[in-house]
């Protein structure tokens, strides 16, 4: 490993220095040789992959820590929080010198654990693997993992689990909250700290007139970018609260995460969220939520030169850019997703009415495009009640494609709709045979999802393909992890 140990040179009190304790009888879950082999890993290192994402090894380049951090969750202030149960082990180099954090999940407490016991269970931490393979080889920017161990620990959830610990990858771990943390602990580091973030993740803004203007934009329209991919390929956050927003737009600390079936735009995965914020539909105006609450903390550091309500108002300035950033990616997208030229004027309108359709029909999202894409028309047709909803959509549809270049739009659609999403129906069969020590499941998983835009009839099976039937109960997925 290449180490570019840099958080550490911080101020002291925004972490605290704490070892991994290892949990009992840990051993192999799973290992994403490639990615070790992007992060630049030696043989030594990828030998030693389980000592590693355990916490029985560690390096004397880098002497792991908890950050601290706060945030608002649900919509309220929650104060301090902070890695409970996570430490950075590493900062290191890959293949294209760009610095990657490795954060080992359920390493144990932390003065920031509050009532939590440090840990994960290996049901959360299945699910956050796939997930972020999932994302990473959707092409939405997210974190990733290079490995998780399981154990013989009983960890108490709902009911008595397994621990596991699992070696997260992210360009960046600095959230939202970070800085919502700094203004009521330490408003004097402020400064220092945002200059910090601005050289390590968008140092192109040194050069601009007004360089904190600069970054505040810049933070703003990855997370619009990010938001429209979720958007895209239907994938639900569930707990999109200040402390689990980045600043580089990277999905972070996706729980209770799904990705979206049936098309419900009000579907909400996380059954712990009783008052439905976070539904699939809300995720953009959330983002806008989180980024108007978060730019307040830059404030104090209006420059000498400046009128404070200028200011202000310069800093509100920045949060303009974030609705037509998300626009113009999610339409974009979307057009490719159908088939239909992005530039068309009723291209979007098009697609909504399609969307419209999945919704009445409770149709699956993934497979509806597959079938546009397939052109298996009448399949779609039959699925629905409502033949004449599809009909009036149908006749408007192949409207906007006459006259185009049908080969280079059903190209992009190619490109733009997977095959493979990961449903919670199969993430949860992996995990039940992990528990019983069982990981092919996962394996299969992981190679499929791997290549999610081409059809692999060798490793599908048919549930991979399709929303379980109607009369089995859903899978309820809460906070708890
Ligand atoms: P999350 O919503 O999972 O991102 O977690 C919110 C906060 O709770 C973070 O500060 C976590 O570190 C902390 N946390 C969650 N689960 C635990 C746990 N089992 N032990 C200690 N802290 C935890
Ligand atoms: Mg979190």
């Amino acid at each position: 490993m290449h180490f570019n140990s840099r958080y550490p040179t911080l101020s002291s009190k925004l972490y605290h220095h704490q070892q991994p304790l290892p949990l009992k009888g840990a051993k192999a879950g799973h290992f994403n040789m490639s990615l070790a082999n992007q992060l630049q890993w030696s043989e030594e290192d990828k030998s030693a992959w389980v000592e590693i994402c355990s916490g029985q090894k560690t390096f004397a380049e880098f002497e792991p820590l908890a950050m601290v951090y706060a945030g608002h969750q649900f919509g309220q202030w929650a104060g301090q929080l902070g890695d409970g149960r996570g430490l950075l082990i590493a900062q290191i180099l890959d293949q294209n010198n760009q610095t990657i954090d490795l954060h080992l999940k359920g390493a144990g407490s932390t003065p920031y654990s509050r009532m939590g016991d440090g840990r994960a269970v290996l049901r959360s931490v299945i699910r956050e693997y796939l997930a972020g393979h999932a994302l990473n080889a959707l092409g939405v920017p997210s974190s990733n993992a290079v490995g998780f161990t399981t154990s013989e620990q009983g960890v108490q959830r709902e009911k008595l689990e397994l621990g596991a610990m699992m070696l997260r990858t992210s360009d960046c771990h600095i959230r939202l909250g970070h800085f919502e943390w700094i203004n009521q602990y330490q408003p004097t580091l402020l400064s220092e700290f945002t200059q910090k973030c601005i050289e390590w993740h968008y140092p192109k803004c040194l050069d601009a007139e007004q360089p904190i203007l600069a970054f505040a934009t810049q933070v703003i329209q990855r997370t619009a970018v990010m938001i429209a991919q979720w958007q895209l390929v239907g994938f639900a956050h569930g707990v999109m609260n200040t402390d689990n927003l980045n600043i580089t737009g990277s999905t972070l600390d996706f729980g209770p995460y799904g990705f979206m079936e049936r098309f419900r735009p009000n579907w909400i995965n996380n059954h712990s969220d009783y008052n439905a914020r976070y539904t699939y539909q809300q995720q953009p105006s959330i983002g806008h939520w989180n980024l108007w609450n978060w730019l307040n903390n830059l404030v104090p550091l209006c420059p000498a030169h400046y009128e404070k309500e200028q200011w202000k108002e310069d800093l509100a300035q920045c949060l303009e850019h974030f609705e037509p950033i998300f626009l113009e990616h999610y339409k974009h997208g979307l057009s490719q997703k159908m088939g239909l030229p992005s530039f068309h004027k009723d291209s979007f309108d098009c697609a909504m009415a399609f969307l419209r359709i999945l919704q009445s029909e409770q149709l699956d999202y993934t497979q509806s495009f597959i079938r546009l894409q397939n052109k298996y028309y009448d399949q779609i047709k039959d699925d629905c009640l409502d033949r004449h909803q599809f009909e009036s959509f149908f006749a408007q549809y192949e409207s906007i494609r006459e006259h185009q270049n049908i080969e280079a739009l059903d190209a992009q659609m190619t490109l733009a709709n997977p095959q493979y999403i990961l449903r919670n129906h199969m993430a949860q069969k992996a995990i039940e045979l992990a528990e019983r020590n069982d990981f092919s499941e996962v394996e299969r998983l992981f190679q499929l999802l791997s290549t999610p835009f081409t059809r692999q009839p060798e490793l599908e099976t048919a549930s991979d393909l399709a929303p379980l039937p109607t009369d089995i109960p859903e899978i309820m997925v809460s906070c708890s992890s």
